[in-house]
């Protein structure tokens, strides 16, 4: 009896055009040479607007769909999502800078992450953006900056649940944790809040990344609905945004299948439902940052040799975890996999051959792809990392090894 092995899922998204992958229109040999060099990441604009369109068409009207910068912080990308959702979510000054200067109005975003630093919460205050606290220091210090600008500060309260995110590939909520105020404590912060004058915007509670199982998204956005519901007698003001976090995955690894949209619509629609019977007019509000943009980018590098070494094929390239360490399977992968990779100007070669890909850094742990069966590649051919428009460039340790940087185009 032969088992077959799990597949990648098929990265129907790009089509292709004489054996070579197609983005934002342009056939990927030709955008290498209007690049002028590799490695790149390309984001395809197209793909991020339709992705847009499918969350507005699945999941209820009244949602407000936020974006999280820091899976793609692009100034280009960030430039691009300004027009089609309805808010940013950021997790430091520069990504402030970045998403002020698009059309976003600054009622519509927020700060979130341990560890502010006073300078970074006045600017926050300056721009009149949300904080979401995430200790009492913060408040306090909130506080204190308020006073020094001169401004009023928006604060929202980010919340460490009691629960955790079931079937989510990197744990945020439950348990003890550097992020948000324990449950339990909550009602303490708000009082302080209501004491020092700050402006209450709502709660924040995010417990998890890359969940690919609707149920359990399901299951975890209804106990943060429950929560703010409980809490809201604690509230010094009605609570006006309810942020309860993002983490909706995308299929990576070979077996993973994409999540269910339809089935997280539904369960969203008797959410919203519930909101407004039980808190009235909170707006309801998601924060996704890899399910908008990681599958709309690609990582390109190119072959600089191909060896052979004890009957095992080597390509390596000019690029590797430096510039993409997800990839490589060291950005919180357990057991290393490989991410659906091709020879993206070789796409429907007949042949076949078993062949790793590997970058140019001295470690046995730059590896793009291992012992994957790829269409037979050359010296000058292109290595293509699909699912990479998530957690690339910017998940990265650029500097190490001093090798070129990857530039990054919005195509
Ligand atoms: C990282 C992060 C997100 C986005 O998570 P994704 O898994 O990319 O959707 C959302 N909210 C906060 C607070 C985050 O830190």
């Amino acid at each position: 009896m032969t088992r077959t092995s799990p597949q990648h899922a098929p990265m129907t998204q790009y089509r292709t055009e004489d054996n070579c992958l197609v983005i934002g229109d342009m056939p990927l040999d030709i955008l290498a040479h209007r690049i002028g060099q590799t490695p790149f990441y390309a984001y395809d604009r197209n793909l991020i607007s339709q992705r847009i369109s499918t969350l507005r068409n699945k999941l209820p009207d009244q949602l407000h769909i936020h974006y999280a910068m820091k899976a793609n912080p692009m100034p280009a990308v960030v430039q691009h999502l300004a027009g089609i959702v309805d808010g940013f979510d950021l997790a430091s000054h520069q990504e402030m800078l970045v998403a002020l200067d698009t059309t976003m109005s600054t009622d519509q975003i927020s700060m979130a992450g341990p560890g502010k630093r006073p300078q970074e919460l006045a600017a926050a205050i300056a721009a009149g953006i949300t904080v979401n606290a995430e200790s009492f220091n913060e408040i306090e210090q909130l506080a204190i900056q308020s006073d020094r600008v001169g401004l009023p500060a928006n604060v929202a309260v980010r919340i460490n649940p009691a629960f955790e995110l079931k079937s989510s590939g990197m744990k945020m909520g439950g348990g003890p944790k550097q992020f948000g105020i324990d449950e339990e404590s909550v009602p303490d912060a708000l009082r302080t809040i209501k004491q020092l004058g700050l402006n209450f915007i709502g709660f924040h509670i995010y417990s998890g990344s890359q969940n690919l199982n609707a149920a359990s998204i399901a299951e975890t956005q209804s106990q943060a609905v429950d929560l703010a519901i409980r809490l809201q007698v604690d509230c010094p003001e009605p609570i006006t945004k309810l942020n309860i976090g993002g983490g909706f995955g995308i299929p990576y690894f070979p077996g993973e299948k994409p999540l269910d949209l339809d089935q997280v619509g539904e369960s969203m629609a008797t959410l919203c439902e519930r909101v407004s019977a039980e808190l009235g007019k909170t707006n309801l509000i998601i924060e996704l940052g890899r399910y908008i943009v990681g599958e709309a980018g690609i990582y390109v590098c190119k072959i600089v040799d191909r060896k052979l070494s004890r009957g095992q094929v080597f390509l390596v390239t000019d690029g590797g975890l430096n510039h993409h360490l997800a990839a490589s399977g060291n950005f919180g992968q357990i057991i290393r996999k490989n991410y659906p990779v091709t020879i993206g100007n070789k796409i429907s070669a007949d042949q076949l051959e078993t062949a790793s890909v590997v970058g140019p850094l001295c470690t046995p742990l730059d590896l793009l792809a291992d012992k994957m069966q790829l269409p037979v590649a050359d010296i000058g051919d292109l290595v293509v990392v699909f699912q990479s428009g998530a957690y690339g460039l910017t998940a990265s340790p650029g500097l190490f090894l001093s090798q070129p940087e990857a530039v990054e185009v919005l195509v």
